[in-house]
């Protein structure tokens, strides 16, 4: 399967001058959503851990079968104020102004292993957000797997140190 060219390219969305990866075409077909969801088993499945923590929302859409296939847990990354129980929070930049990010204070315990599993790897700045929760908990980064990766934005550079691996590359 070629799935690179099952992704839909949509010139100047959000803005003027970007190429934007539209993952709903994968999603919709359903040869390209196995092959995709499989890839990422692959990808991640020689990792010792025991959660995978999947970002609002679409790393939900590709942590939650993973997690299932390779029978670990989900813990969900998610905006201010939608998680009902305690939290732990960061602050992210966005282009104009702030957001915040929350996880649940248990959602991982110390020294525990998790993989972020997440759509696609801009520039990195969501994941590091994620990881900050995550080690914010105590917990270890052991892996982070992306459908796609634009390598053209060295979104490696931010999260050096870290094990990153991708299914799939738009240079
Ligand atoms: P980053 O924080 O710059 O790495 O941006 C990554 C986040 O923005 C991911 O969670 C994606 O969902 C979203 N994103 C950025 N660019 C694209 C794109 O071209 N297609 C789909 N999602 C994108």
């Amino acid at each position: 399967m070629n799935l690179k060219e099952k992704f839909r390219h949509v010139l100047n969305f959000p803005k003027e001058g970007i190429d934007f990866i539209d993952i709903t075409t994968v999603l919709q077909d359903k040869d390209a959503f196995k092959y995709a969801i499989d890839s990422l088993v692959g990808l991640v499945k020689d990792l010792d851990f025991e959660l995978i923590v999947g970002p609002e929302s679409r790393g939900f859409i590709f942590g939650a079968p993973v997690a299932y296939v390779l029978n670990k847990g989900l813990v969900l990354v998610r905006k201010k104020g939608k998680l009902p129980y305690k939290t732990v929070s960061v602050e992210y930049e966005l282009e104009y102004g702030k957001d915040v990010l929350e996880m649940h204070i248990d959602a991982i315990k110390p020294g525990q292993k998790v993989v972020i599993i997440d759509d696609l790897l801009a520039t990195g700045g969501t994941t590091l957000s994620n990881i900050k929760l995550v080690e914010k908990l105590g917990g270890e980064v052991v892996g982070i797997a992306y459908l796609v990766e634009l390598t053209y934005l060295n979104g490696r550079e931010n999260l050096k140190g870290y094990d990153v691996r991708s299914v799939v590359q738009f240079e």
